[in-house]
């Protein structure tokens, strides 16, 4: 299978970097962005940096992983997208790590640790979760996919789409209802009934794919069970909670990019006599831009700082999620407007980040999504369902 081929191809050639290493590799083979779409090099792109350990940080050593912490796996990330400049890697990565791996450690049995782990860990697997349906995106309640028990196992019926990593991942987190309530199962894409496509596929983060999953009478064995029946709900309250707190670390290191770029650019470009910057227009936009960079930065350090002491996320990974995915879009928005025409030549990466940082402001839960629930944990909003006004009525 070509999956393999190119798996066995890419890290054989590369040899692993050492198990315990402080310092994030520095990625430092890996071209900036990726031929549109083409599959083999989206994969081989993974698999060369899952060589060099990127997918390790922040996991236990008996897996595979480096044993350290979250501030570790945001500098590695950051280090990730000052080399790539791909937030479709950058997906890629987090996909299969906060839909996948993180699950699997928080939830699965010993039997499937040790089964799933080590192989996710070393990128010889590519996995992701599949949640969202063509009829149910940020309402996850109102899924219908559904699963049935049989005597061997279950039997899960339904539709997900835009799921990323798909079709090139071996392994998904499938949520289906069991019940009537948000269960998890393991899903190979080699299940007899379970089909991966290109099918609503997105025009944006180019450097990954983002497919469909159907699911036709496809039977599972009961240890495709992950965690508790019932129980996924909160599960991928987790799952994203994680996602929506780091997500945006990758992200960040491509901002310190686009801001050197646009600095360099205000430097060199002449326009009434003098350097580009020295309009304040412009060099105002630039500061901008270093604030809403560095901002992102201090949120990423808090939600580090929180997981390495076993904190509660909830309300930090939405602020955080929340406030770079407006800033993403807005810097890159800006980025766009200080290199003028220059910055909508076609293959221009200022302007594609543009499109990539719109889909920010949607995956992991959209921005209006995290408003809501960071209003909910304040007790108002559409949750609040009590109190003074509730009372006169
Ligand atoms: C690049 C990319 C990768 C993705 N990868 C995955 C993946 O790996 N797995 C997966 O399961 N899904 C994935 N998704 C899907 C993503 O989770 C959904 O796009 C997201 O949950 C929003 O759902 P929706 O697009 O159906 O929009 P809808 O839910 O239909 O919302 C449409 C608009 O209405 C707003 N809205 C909806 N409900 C409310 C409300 N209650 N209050 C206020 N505003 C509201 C939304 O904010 C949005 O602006 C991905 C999406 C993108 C763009």
């Amino acid at each position: 299978m070509l999956n393999n081929f190119l798996r066995t191809i890419t890290l054989s050639l590369i040899v692993a970097t050492n198990k315990t290493m402080n310092t994030p590799p520095e990625f430092s083979e890996l071209s900036p962005y990726v031929d549109p779409r083409d599959q083999a090099q989206i994969l081989s792109r993974f698999c060369t940096i899952a060589a060099q350990g990127a997918l390790r940080n922040a996991l236990p050593k008996d897996f595979g992983g480096f044993g350290d912490g979250f501030a570790a796996l945001c500098q590695t990330h950051r280090q990730l997208g000052k080399a790539g400049r791909d937030p479709g890697l950058l997906l890629m990565v987090n996909a299969h790590l906060w839909g996948t791996v993180f699950p699997v450690l928080l939830y699965g049995t010993d039997t499937q640790k040790q089964q799933f782990l080590p192989k996710l860990i070393s990128g010889d697997w590519l996995g992701g979760h599949a949640i969202t349906e063509p009829s149910c995106g940020s309402d996850v309640q109102a899924m219908t996919s559904h699963a049935e028990r049989t005597e061997q196992g279950f039997i899960l019926t339904g539709e997900k789409r835009y799921i990323t990593n798909v079709p090139l991942a071996d392994w998904l987190v499938v949520y289906a209802k069991l019940d009537g309530k948000i269960t998890a199962f393991l899903v190979s894409s080699q299940d007899q009934g379970c089909t991966f496509s290109n099918v609503g596929s997105l025009h944006a983060c180019r450097g990954s794919v983002t497919g469909s999953v159907i699911l036709a009478d496809c039977k599972i064995d009961t240890d495709r069970l992950l965690g508790k029946a019932g129980a996924g709900a909160q599960m991928i309250q987790k799952a994203l909670e994680y996602e929506r707190a780091f997500v945006f670390a990758g992200i960040a290191g491509i901002m310190q990019w686009q801001l050197d770029e646009v600095v360099r650019h205000s430097r060199d470009r002449r326009s009434g006599g003098v350097h580009l910057g020295k309009h304040q227009a412009i060099s105002h936009r630039i500061a901008d831009m270093k604030l809403r960079l560095d901002t992102i930065e201090l949120w990423l350090n808090e939600c580090a700082r929180l997981c390495d002491a076993g904190q509660r996320l909830t309300m930090a990974s939405a602020q955080t999620k929340l406030y770079a995915a407006e800033a993403f879009l807005q810097s890159s928005l800006d980025a766009v407007q200080i290199m003028g025409a220059a910055g909508l030549e076609p293959g221009n990466t200022m302007a594609e980040l543009v499109q990539d940082a719109l889909a920010g402001r949607l995956f992991s839960g959209s921005s209006e999504v995290q408003k809501n629930l960071i209003a909910a944990l304040l007790g108002t909003g559409d949750a609040y369902r009590g109190g003074a006004a509730a009372g006169l009525s």
